[in-house]
């Protein structure tokens, strides 16, 4: 009898306790399909990443003396289904149990169930031993109370979890230093350049063009700079604990024009494949603060923290609570197209020009800039959801649904009512030229609402609690906004909601 066992491309556990013992009857096997570069149209460089690392995944599962097949995109026998593909062998190899790790997609996941149920051989699902949580445990921990909030479930995962704990109070006797963690980043002496690598990846983008893959987006043929494997990754976590951790708090919400990655850990594809592990990121973070010979203020490490045992574990929490309807969902009943130049950048609003050209160049944008500039932007100008969801689907680096769609049509869109988030992440120019160097260079004037060269983000942003107000005057996180505006003369308010009019009818030359 033999074997065939499954391993996805986001399935790249190097300690998963399928591999701690060899057997000669089990096969695994990895596939670089159509059905997955195609479900949506992505940035080149999260192809190539996810290519990569499952060739060099491979390759190791082969040196540790396991068997492999590995089916690579132009192989002639490849179906470009996984179900398909997966039929096939099993015939060829006379296979009489299939093995499969748990998908964190619910559309692999449902592909992959219907497929296994399919069978007239046993076939089974295991866990990928990558996350704390299990995918029903927010649920289960949310059942009997009225909402789903993020700090609620992080403080049970500290306890739970014995992360910054004194005992049973919070290290440093609080939960939460966001008050610290808001800074401008006014010296940039201190940043310190990003951990990188240089991969040649001529072969595998001659194989995309070969197979005409659709893709956009920029790469460097000789200089790939993403860690893709373990190794490497290990070193981009030691370089982070180092040399990025000291910082990382303060400056989490800062935004530069001419710094990316400032002192974020670029390790969110690392883990999202699950070469590294979240349990094993925050160990070497706690080690660091630890370590005698640092002094790492607890608001840096906290911040971080937040971030991986609240967040990350929150959103695939909520994910799987619910999904399917969650995919459609549209509680603020946004319809506009997106607009053209979020695929180009070749907007005159310095914001969005820099972000989105950010991320065209690297398939990387940090949380805020995602958050509220190109989010912000979507929110205010009454984007349909499905298509903010695909373009951050397809633009970054480490965009996994189950991570992806939260954010985005939860915590950026507020397209599921509040179910992530208790209140829309909307602002005008004052917030973005408090924590960035954009406004200065912008051919927008940020000081102005209305009139010929009127910040768009300014009149748009009264424009949106106006469309919204049922929803938003009774929520407490905002409303005073509404106090605000309802003062304003009424001649201001509809010069503003006029002014609005107009830049969401020339959308696509702002
Ligand atoms: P750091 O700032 O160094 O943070 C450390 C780690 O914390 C990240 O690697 C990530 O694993 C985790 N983390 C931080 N914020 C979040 C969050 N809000 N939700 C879940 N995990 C978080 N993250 C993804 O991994 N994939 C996505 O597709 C994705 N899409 C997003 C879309 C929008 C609209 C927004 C607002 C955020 C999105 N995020 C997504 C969350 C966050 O922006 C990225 O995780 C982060 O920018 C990755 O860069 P980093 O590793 O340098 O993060
Ligand atoms: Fe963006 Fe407005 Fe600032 Fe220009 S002035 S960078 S459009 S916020």
């Amino acid at each position: 009898a033999s074997t065939l066992r499954l391993i996805l491309g986001d399935q790249l556990n190097h300690h998963h306790s399928w591999f701690k013992s060899k057997d000669p009857h089990t096969i695994y096997v990895m596939m670089e399909v159509k059905q997955e570069t195609g479900y949506v149209n992505h940035h080149v460089q999260k192809i190539v990443a996810f290519f990569l690392a499952m060739r060099e995944f491979s390759t190791w599962l082969e040196k540790e003396g396991h068997q492999v097949i590995y089916m690579k995109l132009d192989d002639v026998e490849n179906t470009h289904s996984i179900p398909r593909n997966l039929s096939n062998l099993i015939k060829a190899k006379n296979i009489t149990r299939f093995g499969y790790l748990l998908p964190d997609e619910y559309r692999l996941d449902k592909q992959i169930k219907d497929f296994s149920d399919s069978l007239e051989i046993e076939s089974e699902g295991f866990d990928t031993e990558h996350f704390f949580t299990q995918r029903e445990e927010l649920a289960n921990f949310f059942k009997h109370k009225k909402s789903l909030l993020m700090e609620t479930f992080y403080r049970h995962m500290r306890k739970k979890h014995h992360i910054l704990m004194d005992q049973n109070r919070p290290a440093g006797d609080k939960w939460n230093y966001d008050q610290l963690n808001r800074h401008k980043l006014k010296d940039t002496s201190i940043l310190q350049s990003p951990k990188t690598f240089r991969y040649n990846i001529a072969g595998i983008l001659n194989m995309l063009n070969k197979m005409e893959v659709h893709y956009f987006g920029e790469i460097d043929v000789n200089n790939f700079q993403w860690a893709i494997n373990r190794n490497d990754g290990l070193l981009v976590l030691e370089y982070f604990c180092e040399e990025l951790l000291p910082y990382f708090g303060t400056y989490q919400d800062a935004i530069h024009t001419e710094h990316a990655f400032l002192f974020h850990s670029r390790l969110s594809f690392l883990m999202n494949v699950k070469l590294l592990s979240p349990k094993e990121v925050i160990e070497k973070v706690m080690e660091q603060y630890f370590k005698k010979e640092t002094t790492i203020a607890i608001s840096q490490v906290e911040g971080f923290i937040r971030q991986i045992l609240g967040w990350r574990e929150f959103m695939r929490g909520v994910y799987w609570a619910k999904m399917p309807g969650y995919a459609h969902l549209n509680k603020l009943n946004h319809h506009r197209a997106l607009p053209e130049w979020y695929w180009t950048g070749k907007t005159q609003m310095n914001c969005l020009k820099h972000a989105i050209g950010q991320s065209l160049k690297l398939a990387y944008a940090h949380h805020i800039q995602r958050l509220m500039i190109t989010g912000n932007f979507a929110l205010l100008a009454n984007i349909n959801p499905d298509e903010v969801d695909e373009w951050y689907l397809g633009i970054y680096i480490d965009a996994i649904e189950w991570v992806e769609i939260t954010n985005t049509r939860g915590m950026s869109q507020f397209a599921d009512g509040g179910i992530v988030g208790t209140k829309p992440y909307v602002s005008s120019a004052n917030y973005i030229n408090k924590m960035s160097n954009y406004c200065k260079k912008c051919s927008y004037d940020k000081n102005l609402k209305i009139g010929k060269n009127a910040c768009p983000f300014n009149s748009l942003y009264w424009n949106f609690f106006d469309l919204h107000r049922e929803k938003f005057i009774t929520n407490q996180r905002v409303n005073m906004m509404y106090r605000t505006w309802d003062k304003k003369p009424h001649e201001e308010r509809t010069a503003i909601l006029k002014q609005a009019e107009q830049y969401l009818n020339n959308i696509e030359n702002l």
